[in-house]
Protein backbone atom coordinates (compact mmCIF):
# COMPACT_ATOMS: atom_id res chain seq x y z
CA UNK A 1 0.00 0.00 0.00
CA UNK A 2 1.24 3.56 -0.92
CA UNK A 3 -1.24 5.40 0.80
CA UNK A 4 1.33 8.68 1.43
CA UNK A 5 1.30 8.88 -2.61
CA UNK A 6 -2.16 9.21 -3.44
CA UNK A 7 -3.46 12.27 -4.11
CA UNK A 8 -7.32 12.66 -3.59
CA UNK A 9 -8.67 15.32 -6.07
CA UNK A 10 -12.06 16.56 -6.81
CA UNK A 11 -12.95 17.43 -10.27
CA UNK A 12 -15.47 19.63 -11.67
CA UNK A 13 -14.96 22.93 -9.39
CA UNK A 14 -16.94 25.35 -11.14
CA UNK A 15 -19.93 23.03 -12.25
CA UNK A 16 -22.43 24.36 -10.40
CA UNK A 17 -22.68 26.04 -7.09
CA UNK A 18 -23.12 22.44 -5.09
CA UNK A 19 -20.49 20.69 -6.41
CA UNK A 20 -18.33 23.54 -6.07
CA UNK A 21 -19.47 24.10 -2.47
CA UNK A 22 -18.56 20.33 -1.51
CA UNK A 23 -14.82 20.87 -2.71
CA UNK A 24 -14.45 23.59 -0.89
CA UNK A 25 -15.74 21.79 2.46
CA UNK A 26 -13.55 19.05 1.56
CA UNK A 27 -10.59 20.90 1.13
CA UNK A 28 -11.10 22.86 3.92
CA UNK A 29 -11.32 19.66 6.08
CA UNK A 30 -8.04 18.26 4.48
CA UNK A 31 -9.79 15.29 2.97
CA UNK A 32 -8.78 16.85 -0.76
CA UNK A 33 -5.55 17.96 -1.96
CA UNK A 34 -6.32 19.15 -5.34
CA UNK A 35 -9.17 20.51 -7.51
CA UNK A 36 -9.33 20.39 -11.46
CA UNK A 37 -11.10 23.78 -12.30
CA UNK A 38 -13.36 24.62 -15.16
CA UNK A 39 -11.57 27.72 -15.65
CA UNK A 40 -14.76 29.49 -18.20
CA UNK A 41 -17.00 29.25 -15.12
CA UNK A 42 -18.15 32.23 -13.13
CA UNK A 43 -17.85 30.56 -10.31
CA UNK A 44 -13.91 30.88 -10.59
CA UNK A 45 -13.91 34.50 -10.18
CA UNK A 46 -16.60 34.35 -7.09
CA UNK A 47 -14.05 31.73 -5.24
CA UNK A 48 -10.79 34.11 -6.18
CA UNK A 49 -10.45 35.02 -2.92
CA UNK A 50 -10.99 31.47 -1.19
CA UNK A 51 -8.53 29.98 -4.07
CA UNK A 52 -5.79 32.47 -2.73
CA UNK A 53 -6.24 32.06 0.83
CA UNK A 54 -6.01 27.96 0.04
CA UNK A 55 -3.24 28.34 -2.33
CA UNK A 56 -0.71 26.39 -0.30
CA UNK A 57 -3.11 24.01 1.04
CA UNK A 58 -3.62 22.13 -2.86
CA UNK A 59 -2.96 21.84 -6.45
CA UNK A 60 -5.18 23.71 -8.32
CA UNK A 61 -5.45 22.45 -12.04
CA UNK A 62 -7.45 23.32 -15.41
CA UNK A 63 -9.67 20.66 -15.63
CA UNK A 64 -9.70 21.24 -19.75
CA UNK A 65 -13.48 21.14 -20.74
CA UNK A 66 -15.22 20.33 -24.66
CA UNK A 67 -17.83 18.18 -23.32
CA UNK A 68 -19.68 20.28 -20.84
CA UNK A 69 -21.87 22.83 -20.93
CA UNK A 70 -20.21 25.22 -18.91
CA UNK A 71 -21.02 29.37 -19.12
CA UNK A 72 -21.40 30.40 -22.39
CA UNK A 73 -18.70 28.19 -23.52
CA UNK A 74 -19.45 25.87 -26.82
CA UNK A 75 -19.49 22.05 -26.33
CA UNK A 76 -19.66 18.49 -28.12
CA UNK A 77 -20.85 15.10 -26.74
CA UNK A 78 -18.52 13.20 -25.51
CA UNK A 79 -18.97 10.51 -28.01
CA UNK A 80 -18.50 13.15 -30.73
CA UNK A 81 -15.31 13.91 -29.29
CA UNK A 82 -14.09 10.48 -29.12
CA UNK A 83 -14.74 9.94 -32.60
CA UNK A 84 -13.20 12.72 -34.19
CA UNK A 85 -10.27 12.20 -32.77
CA UNK A 86 -9.31 8.60 -33.14
CA UNK A 87 -10.48 9.23 -36.74
CA UNK A 88 -8.20 12.26 -36.69
CA UNK A 89 -10.89 14.66 -38.41
CA UNK A 90 -10.26 16.85 -35.00
CA UNK A 91 -8.56 20.31 -35.97
CA UNK A 92 -5.52 20.25 -33.74
CA UNK A 93 -5.42 23.92 -34.53
CA UNK A 94 -8.56 24.32 -32.96
CA UNK A 95 -7.88 22.41 -29.86
CA UNK A 96 -4.53 24.27 -29.60
CA UNK A 97 -6.76 27.33 -29.30
CA UNK A 98 -9.52 25.88 -27.23
CA UNK A 99 -6.25 24.85 -24.88
CA UNK A 100 -4.38 27.92 -24.84
CA UNK A 101 -8.08 30.06 -24.27
CA UNK A 102 -8.93 28.13 -21.02
CA UNK A 103 -5.50 28.17 -19.44
CA UNK A 104 -4.91 32.00 -20.37
CA UNK A 105 -8.93 32.09 -18.67
CA UNK A 106 -7.38 30.63 -15.66
CA UNK A 107 -4.60 32.69 -15.31
CA UNK A 108 -6.27 35.79 -15.64
CA UNK A 109 -8.98 34.78 -13.65
CA UNK A 110 -6.52 33.41 -10.45
CA UNK A 111 -3.14 35.15 -11.49
CA UNK A 112 -1.59 32.23 -11.63
CA UNK A 113 -0.76 29.21 -14.19
CA UNK A 114 -2.43 25.85 -13.21
CA UNK A 115 -0.38 23.61 -11.32
CA UNK A 116 -1.43 20.79 -13.19
CA UNK A 117 -3.56 20.13 -16.35
CA UNK A 118 -5.75 17.32 -16.65
CA UNK A 119 -9.24 16.94 -18.80
CA UNK A 120 -12.99 16.25 -17.84
CA UNK A 121 -13.65 13.18 -19.10
CA UNK A 122 -9.84 12.43 -19.80
CA UNK A 123 -10.11 14.15 -23.21
CA UNK A 124 -6.58 15.21 -22.85
CA UNK A 125 -5.08 12.06 -23.59
CA UNK A 126 -7.11 11.29 -26.64
CA UNK A 127 -5.22 11.58 -29.94
CA UNK A 128 -4.74 14.86 -31.61
CA UNK A 129 -6.16 16.42 -28.33
CA UNK A 130 -3.03 15.20 -26.76
CA UNK A 131 -0.15 16.30 -29.34
CA UNK A 132 -2.52 19.83 -29.18
CA UNK A 133 -1.58 19.85 -25.61
CA UNK A 134 2.23 19.80 -26.17
CA UNK A 135 2.08 23.18 -28.30
CA UNK A 136 -0.44 24.90 -25.89
CA UNK A 137 2.20 23.71 -22.68
CA UNK A 138 5.13 25.22 -25.16
CA UNK A 139 2.95 28.29 -25.44
CA UNK A 140 2.60 28.70 -21.38
CA UNK A 141 5.06 26.88 -19.96
CA UNK A 142 8.08 27.16 -22.03
CA UNK A 143 9.92 23.69 -20.41
CA UNK A 144 8.76 24.10 -17.26
CA UNK A 145 5.52 21.98 -17.42
CA UNK A 146 2.62 21.71 -14.81
CA UNK A 147 1.90 17.42 -13.85
CA UNK A 148 -0.11 16.09 -16.27
CA UNK A 149 -2.62 13.04 -15.13
CA UNK A 150 -2.22 10.26 -16.54
CA UNK A 151 -4.48 7.69 -17.33
CA UNK A 152 -3.41 4.54 -18.79
CA UNK A 153 -3.42 2.93 -16.06
CA UNK A 154 -6.75 2.37 -13.88
CA UNK A 155 -6.86 0.88 -10.84
CA UNK A 156 -9.45 -1.21 -10.58
CA UNK A 157 -12.23 -2.22 -8.38
CA UNK A 158 -14.96 0.22 -9.24
CA UNK A 159 -16.38 -2.07 -11.74
CA UNK A 160 -16.60 -0.34 -14.71
CA UNK A 161 -14.82 -2.18 -17.51
CA UNK A 162 -16.26 -0.85 -20.57
CA UNK A 163 -15.26 2.90 -19.48
CA UNK A 164 -11.54 1.40 -18.09
CA UNK A 165 -11.08 -0.36 -21.25
CA UNK A 166 -12.61 2.82 -23.48
CA UNK A 167 -10.40 5.51 -21.84
CA UNK A 168 -7.11 2.47 -21.97
CA UNK A 169 -7.98 2.75 -26.32
CA UNK A 170 -8.46 5.98 -26.23
CA UNK A 171 -5.30 7.49 -24.25
CA UNK A 172 -3.28 4.49 -25.81
CA UNK A 173 0.28 6.00 -25.96
CA UNK A 174 -0.79 9.10 -24.35
CA UNK A 175 2.33 9.36 -22.08
CA UNK A 176 4.77 7.75 -24.36
CA UNK A 177 3.74 11.06 -26.95
CA UNK A 178 4.47 13.66 -23.90
CA UNK A 179 7.85 11.92 -23.10
CA UNK A 180 8.89 12.07 -26.14
CA UNK A 181 8.15 16.33 -26.92
CA UNK A 182 9.89 16.69 -23.25
CA UNK A 183 11.77 14.27 -21.24
CA UNK A 184 11.31 16.28 -18.04
CA UNK A 185 7.48 15.75 -18.12
CA UNK A 186 5.86 14.25 -14.83
CA UNK A 187 2.93 12.46 -15.49
CA UNK A 188 0.91 10.55 -12.51
CA UNK A 189 1.34 6.93 -12.75
CA UNK A 190 -2.22 5.57 -12.33
CA UNK A 191 -5.88 6.71 -11.97
CA UNK A 192 -8.30 5.27 -9.33
CA UNK A 193 -11.94 6.68 -8.97
CA UNK A 194 -13.43 4.98 -11.80
CA UNK A 195 -16.77 3.66 -11.13
CA UNK A 196 -20.59 3.61 -12.52
CA UNK A 197 -21.92 6.18 -10.89
CA UNK A 198 -24.34 4.13 -8.48
CA UNK A 199 -26.01 6.22 -6.22
CA UNK A 200 -26.51 4.07 -3.79
CA UNK A 201 -22.81 2.58 -3.79
CA UNK A 202 -21.41 2.24 -0.67
CA UNK A 203 -18.37 4.45 -1.30
CA UNK A 204 -16.28 4.26 1.60
CA UNK A 205 -15.76 0.76 0.47
CA UNK A 206 -14.62 1.77 -2.58
CA UNK A 207 -12.29 4.48 -1.47
CA UNK A 208 -10.57 1.88 0.67
CA UNK A 209 -10.01 -0.63 -1.64
CA UNK A 210 -8.69 1.88 -4.04
CA UNK A 211 -6.59 2.84 -1.93
CA UNK A 212 -4.81 -0.37 -0.90
CA UNK A 213 -4.06 -1.21 -4.26
CA UNK A 214 -3.02 1.86 -5.78
CA UNK A 215 0.80 2.05 -6.76
CA UNK A 216 2.74 5.29 -6.51
CA UNK A 217 2.11 8.57 -7.62
CA UNK A 218 -1.69 7.86 -8.10
CA UNK A 219 -4.58 10.27 -8.65
CA UNK A 220 -7.87 9.43 -6.66
CA UNK A 221 -10.97 11.52 -8.38
CA UNK A 222 -13.44 12.00 -6.89
CA UNK A 223 -16.75 13.84 -8.09
CA UNK A 224 -18.49 15.31 -4.14
CA UNK A 225 -21.37 17.50 -4.06
CA UNK A 226 -22.57 19.36 -1.10
CA UNK A 227 -26.42 18.53 -2.47
CA UNK A 228 -28.35 16.73 -4.99
CA UNK A 229 -28.28 19.14 -7.98
CA UNK A 230 -31.51 17.65 -9.94
CA UNK A 231 -29.91 18.95 -13.45
CA UNK A 232 -27.22 16.78 -13.09
CA UNK A 233 -27.18 13.82 -14.25
CA UNK A 234 -25.08 12.32 -11.52
CA UNK A 235 -26.05 14.55 -9.03
CA UNK A 236 -27.42 11.83 -6.15
CA UNK A 237 -23.43 9.93 -6.97
CA UNK A 238 -21.77 13.29 -6.29
CA UNK A 239 -23.96 13.81 -2.97
CA UNK A 240 -23.04 9.74 -1.93
CA UNK A 241 -19.55 10.58 -2.70
CA UNK A 242 -19.79 13.95 -0.58
CA UNK A 243 -21.44 12.39 2.19
CA UNK A 244 -18.38 9.19 2.32
CA UNK A 245 -15.81 11.62 1.75
CA UNK A 246 -17.25 13.95 4.47
CA UNK A 247 -16.93 10.85 7.45
CA UNK A 248 -13.72 9.82 6.03
CA UNK A 249 -12.90 13.83 7.15
CA UNK A 250 -13.70 13.09 10.56
CA UNK A 251 -11.45 10.16 10.88
CA UNK A 252 -8.79 12.61 9.70
CA UNK A 253 -9.47 15.29 12.13
CA UNK A 254 -10.92 13.44 14.98
ZN1 LIG B 1 -14.78 16.24 -14.94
Amino acid sequence: MHQSDITICADDFGLNSEVTDGIIDLLECNVITATSIFSESLLVRQHHDWIHRHRNMAHFGLHFNLTEKVAAGAFCSLPKVMLSSKLRFISKNKIVHQLDWQIKSFADTLGFLPDYIDGHQHIHAFPVIRTALIDALYKNYGWDWPWIRGVEKITSGGGSFIKEQALKWMSSGFSRELTIANNKVKITNELAGMYDFNPSIDFSKLLLGWIKCSGPKTILMVHPAIKENKQDPIGKSRLNEYSHLKMLSKNIIG
